[in-house]
C-alpha cells in the first residue's frame, strides 16, 4: 500500500509530463473503482490543461485551467504510467514499455503537451482507489480531505501544535500518529520508523511526552524531527529509485525501501550500541514493530 512518500514520488514522475499539459480526453474503461466515477467527469475535464499536479495526505491533486481539481487516491495497488508516442511517421503508434496487466487499465489520460501526445494510464488491479472532483476553492470540504490534519512535511507541524492535540490523551503514541485528523498521510509503516528514530515505545501514552502545561517536552521535540526527517528520506529514497523505474518500464509503481524496524520481526535493532531484538505486537489490528530495548 503506498504511504505518502510513494504518492509524493509518484507526483513528481508525473509532473513533467502532464503539467502544462491538455487533456484531450479522459477515456473511462468501467464506471467505478472503489466509488463510482463522478458524474459528467469525463465532460468536467476534456479540452483543459493541467495547471499544477499536487498532493495533500496521500491523495494526488490535478489542478485544471477551469478551476476544477480530480483528487486521485492509489488505494491499495493502484499505479500511473506513461506512454509516449513514438516519434515516428505512423502518427499514433505509442510506445508500451510493458503490456501486462492492461485489463487492469482503468482511467487513461489521452494528453497533448508541448512535446508531443502522450498517455498517462490508472492501473489498479484491486481497485481500491478512487477519483473524485472538486473545485479548487472548496477542497478543504470535500469528504475525502475534510478536517486533515497538516502535512508531516510542512512548516505546520511543530512540537507546540502536536502537544495540544495530545495533552490528556491516554490513547497510544502510536494510534495518536496515526489519526489523520492529528496528522495527515502518515500510514503505519513510517509511524513505526519515526518512533524507533525518537526512541519513543508505540504502547506509551500520547500525553506522555506532554508537559502538565499542555507544551511538548524533549522527547516531543525529537519526535516531531524524526516524523519531518524519515518522510524525507523516503521521498529523497523514492526519487532516485523512480529514476531507475523509468528507464526500465515506465511504469511509476511502488519500489522497496530499507526499514530499521517496520517488517523486521526477531532481527537484530540498527541502533549502535543497542544489542536489542526487533518485537512486533498488534494494536488496534495492525502490526506493530518496534525495539523493546532502546524504545522507552
Ligand atoms: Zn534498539
Amino acid at each position: 500500500m503506498p504511504e505518502l512518500p510513494e504518492v509524493e514520488t509518484v507526483r513528481r514522475g508525473l509532473a513533467p509530463t502532464m503539467e502544462g499539459a491538455r487533456i484531450a480526453r479522459l477515456e473511462l474503461r468501467r464506471k467505478d473503482l472503489r466509488f463510482p466515477f463522478p458524474d459528467g467527469l469525463e465532460a468536467r475535464v476534456t479540452g483543459r490543461s493541467i495547471v499544477a499536479l499536487g498532493r495533500r495526505a496521500k491523495y494526488l491533486l490535478i489542478d485544471l485551467d477551469n478551476g476544477t481539481t480530480i483528487i486521485s487516491h492509489l488505494g491499495m495497488s493502484g499505479s500511473f504510467r506513461i506512454e509516449v508516442e513514438q516519434l515516428s511517421d505512423r502518427p499514433g503508434e505509442f510506445h508500451h514499455p510493458r503490456s501486462k496487466d492492461e485489463k487492469h487499465d482503468h482511467a487513461i489520460f489521452h494528453l497533448e503537451g508541448p512535446k508531443g501526445a502522450s498517455r498517462v494510464i490508472y492501473n489498479d488491479p484491486r481497485r481500491f482507489g478512487f477519483m473524485d472532483v472538486a473545485q479548487r476553492c472548496e477542497l478543504d470540504l470535500n469528504p475525502f480531505l475534510f478536517g486533515l490534519g497538516p502535512e508531516p512535511t510542512g512548516n505546520e507541524l511543530s512540537a507546540a501544535y502536536l502537544a495540544e492535540r495530545f495533552a490528556g490523551k491516554a490513547q497510544p503514541l502510536k494510534s495518536a500518529l496515526l489519526d489523520q485528523k492529528n496528522i495527515a498521510g502518515l500510514g503505519n509503516i513510517y509511524v513505526c520508523e519515526a518512533l524507533w528514530r525518537a526512541h519513543l515505545r508505540p504502547t506509551r501514552a500520547a500525553a506522555s511526552i506532554v508537559t502538565t502545561s499542555g507544551k511538548p517536552n524533549k522527547q516531543m521535540e525529537l519526535l516531531v524531527a524524526s516524523i519531518r526527517d524519515v518522510i524525507a528520506d523516503a521521498i529523497k529514497a523514492g526519487g532516485s529509485s523512480l529514476r531507475d523505474h523509468i528507464k526500465t518500464d515506465g511504469s511509476l509503481g511502488y519500489f522497496q525501501h530499507s526499514f530499521a524496524v517496520y517488517d523486521r520481526e526477531s532481527l537484530p535493532c540498527g541502533n549502535p550500541g543497542c544489542g536489542g531484538t526487533v518485537a512486533r505486537i498488534v494494536q488496534a489490528g495492525r502490526s506493530t514493530f518496534y525495539c523493546p530495548a532502546c524504545q522507552k
